[in-house]
């Protein structure tokens, strides 16, 4: 074991139907790249600083401080989320670090009932050497073959990053939450080049999945810029899915709160809209809050 990578551990999901094609264990990374005013869940993007403010918030006594660390006992923990709601680093005291053995352990427990395997987040691929390895021993292991490798991404990866895990990689799925550079600087604190440049690579290898555009009426961009963006989604293989994801408020924090959810109606303006550019299936949200 030791020697071997290791990921910081948000969350494991060990049966999804959202995260990839079939039935997908979701593994939930922590630490994002990004820092959306969107963010569902904001708790996922910075690791840890121990500062100790969510210890004694814990109805529970499962935080400790040991040696200066928060130490979680997830004997006792009852996943009220309170210590998340108190954080004020957008940060989760609740982290495991896995081992690549510790992390093939878990897939070989469920693989029977799976028809793959998603990295999520937070920004998956800031844990890249951990991903790469792990599929490539999935890839590997005659019992576990059948699973599928997906990557669930921000798109703000390099080029070199993604030729790097390319060959032990099946799909990936994008985000694409504006159209103007400024508005996706002003949405997710970054420039859009790269997410721009993921997609067109991915598409180009045929490992991309899925691109997934968020409507945020009023705020984001790409209703009102639905030419251009139906235009860069003609020039993607027929095989992508587009899905389009209405802006909630369930997770959110901070100055998004006050801004208009997207309703139903909201949603089947902008996909006919988008429609009468592209002429292709999108998939479309099945719940508003
Ligand atoms: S979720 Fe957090 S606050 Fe709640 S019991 Fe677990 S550690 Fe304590
Ligand atoms: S999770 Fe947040 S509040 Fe708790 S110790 Fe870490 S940084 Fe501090």
């Amino acid at each position: 074991m030791s020697g071997q990578p290791t990921a910081l551990v948000s969350r494991i999901l060990t049966f999804s139907c959202v995260d990839g094609p079939g039935n997908r264990l979701v593994i939930f990374l922590q630490g994002c790249n990004f820092d959306c005013i969107t963010c569902h869940n904001p708790h996922t993007i910075n690791h840890c600083s121990h500062c100790g403010d969510c210890v004694p918030e814990c109805p529970s006594d499962a935080l400790s401080l040991q040696n200066g660390k928060v130490v979680w006992h997830p004997e006792r923990c009852t996943h009220c989320d309170r210590c998340l709601d108190v954080c004020p680093h957008k940060s989760n005291p609740k982290i495991t670090r896995y081992s690549l053995d510790e992390m093939l352990d878990v897939v070989r427990k469920h693989h029977l009932f799976l028809s793959g395997i998603t990295f999520s987040g937070g920004e998956a691929t800031l844990q890249l050497p951990f991903i790469t390895k792990l599929f490539k021993a999935v890839k590997a292991d005659p019992a576990l073959s059948h699973l599928t490798c997906f990557i669930d991404s921000n798109g703000s990866l390099s080029e070199t990053g993604w030729q790097r895990v390319m060959p032990v990689l099946d799909g990936a799925m994008i985000d694409l939450k504006a159209w103007q550079n400024d508005t996706h600087r002003w949405l997710v604190g970054r420039d859009k080049h790269r997410v721009m440049a993921t997609i067109r690579l991915l598409a180009e290898h045929g490992k991309l999945h899925e691109v997934r555009l968020l409507h945020i009426p009023g705020k984001s961009d790409l209703d009102t810029e639905v030419e251009a963006v139906g235009e860069f989604l003609n020039t993607l293989p027929e095989s992508v899915n587009i899905r389009l994801n209405a802006f909630q408020h369930h997770g959110v924090v901070g100055e998004a709160l006050a801004w208009k959810k997207c309703s139903e109606a909201d949603m089947l303006r902008f996909h006919n809209a988008l429609f009468e550019q592209t002429q292709r299936p999108m998939q479309l949200p099945t719940v508003y809050t």
